[in-house]
């Protein structure tokens, strides 16, 4: 009996072994029968290649995870509507999206057309024009989200795709593909076998974790299925969900790649490498590629504020200039996710980290290092030395947390905060947001008066006139509506 098991087991392993020489030929072979289905049931091969440009108009609601009010859930919901446009053929793509939320107010716009490509902003009414407009970048996550427009894809890059096998969704089976486009990483498409409609995809990328998409309501457009919703989750945790209001094929697209006449158009945003900035004496706003840090020198330590990405190269570049002193305080303006990951640098530098009480739990929570020490702020704190006085101040609830921590020093009437005000390029002051408006009220509350505006950010150190300016045109813009 014993025998007769081991020779049945025997023939199982040398069949695997036999067929996983052949494992390429077999999945390439079946993912072509998987395609042929697929499109098939999508339209068939002369609608999808004549499938040249498709508007969707949608509304989404977004979860902020991890950048709510509060540090934890249930999180602030906010809706945008927008839409956006393919055209294959003339390699054009523009998407624009406007917040509904009382919280947020913004209008944007990208327009991707050659050497006319643009980044509007409809609410400063500006356009800048975009220096490398690439296509296939600024379109795949609109492709991404649109099962008609991945299946044309199977077709035209068919010879990256692999069969990854069979998975069951939600109790009903699902043949997986791999498809690779033309960046980013692989996608693992789930069609079902029984309608061949695309329910789920996944991929994994980098910093993120598992993104994932559900597609459904599948209803057909001049014959080719189109999904009515999508929902998008990140490491399975649901993000957002978007409903597609109207989805129109082969349109004339003229009206979507045209710049409205009334807009100001703005130089184009220039690369920031990492740079150090002395904006007074022994006050320093070290950054680049979007995230900045303040560091303020005294007696014998220093006090860094901000914990955006980067920390430690940003400590590197201030050591450079103060190479005696250590960090002994690292300030972290609020909870949300991209704020928090320099708590892992300031312990690694054995810096204590100052953050408002009601955000400890998730500063804990983020790092892994256990000599982590914090002291939390519960209005505000002054830290002196010889002349220098820092003052940190939760100027919180805003219309973007419910605490808030800004590091202010009243001699030089410097101020340095997150996510509440920042300038683009020199001079280009957007209409203050909600949460603008919010931050100069609690200036005025806390009898805060600055000269200078330091922002997480933003390479440009901002003046009290800049914030000024905003408010004027926020004001200017409700009077006329
Ligand atoms: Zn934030």
């Amino acid at each position: 009996m014993r025998e007769k098991i081991f020779i049945i087991l025997g023939s199982f392993l040398l069949s695997t072994i036999v067929s996983a020489q052949n494992l390429t030929q077999q999945s390439v072979d079946k993912a072509r029968e998987v395609i042929d289905q697929v499109i098939e049931a999508y339209g068939g091969s002369e609608r999808l290649t004549k499938l040249n440009s498709v508007v969707v108009k949608f509304e989404t609601s977004n979860l902020a995870v991890n950048q709510s009010r509060k540090p934890g859930p249930p999180w602030d919901e906010n809706r945008v509507v927008g839409s956006s446009m393919i055209d294959f053929e003339k390699q054009q793509f523009t998407t624009n999206a406007k917040s509904m939320s009382e919280r947020q107010e913004f209008s944007n716009g990208t327009i991707i057309n050659g050497d006319k490509s643009y980044q509007v902003d409809y609410r400063a009414n500006t356009a800048s024009p975009i220096a490398e407009p690439n296509f296939i970048n600024s379109a795949g996550p609109f492709i991404r989200v649109t099962p008609a427009l991945l299946v044309k894809q199977l077709m035209q890059r068919g010879y990256t795709v692999h069969y990854l096998g069979q998975a069951d969704v939600d109790g009903r089976a699902h043949d997986v593909l791999s498809l690779v486009m033309e960046v980013g990483p692989a996608i693992s498409l789930y069609f079902d076998q029984k309608t061949h409609m695309l329910n789920k995809s996944e991929r994994v990328v980098g910093t993120f974790g598992l993104i994932g998409y559900r597609f459904g309501d599948y209803k057909k457009v001049d014959g080719i299925p189109f999904n009515q919703h999508f929902k998008l989750f990140i490491n399975e945790e649901n993000n957002m969900k978007r409903q597609n209001i109207h989805t129109q094929i082969n349109p004339t697209t003229t009206e979507y790649t045209q710049l409205k006449q009334n807009l100001v158009q703005v130089s184009a945003t220039q690369p920031d490498p990492l740079r150090r900035q002395k904006v007074s004496d022994g006050v320093y706003l070290i950054g680049g590629s979007g995230t900045y840090a303040m560091f303020i020198e005294m007696d014998d330590h220093v006090i860094a504020v901000g914990g955006t990405a980067g920390i430690t190269e940003r400590i590197a570049l201030l050591k450079e200039v103060v190479p005696n002193k250590p960090i002994k305080y690292g300030v972290l303006t609020h909870h949300h996710s991209d704020h928090i990951l320099g708590g892992q640098a300031y312990a690694e530098e054995g810096a204590v980290v100052i953050a408002a009480s009601a955000h400890e739990k998730v500063i804990r929570d983020s790092t892994e290092n256990k000599k982590l020490k914090i002291e939390t702020v519960n209005k505000n704190r002054t830290f002196k030395s010889g002349d220098r006085e820092v003052r940190v101040i939760d100027i919180g609830p805003t219309e973007h947390t419910e605490h808030l921590l800004v590091v202010y020093l009243p001699e030089e009437a410097i101020i340095f905060e997150a996510d509440h005000f920042g300038l683009r390029s020199a001079g280009n002051v957007s209409p203050a947001s909600p949460a603008t408006r919010a931050f100069a009220q609690s200036l005025q509350r806390n009898k805060i008066k600055v000269k200078l505006i330091l922002s997480a950010h933003s390479a440009i150190v901002a003046s009290g006139d800049d914030l000024q300016s905003a408010l004027d045109k926020a004001k200017n813009m409700a009077s006329k509506d």
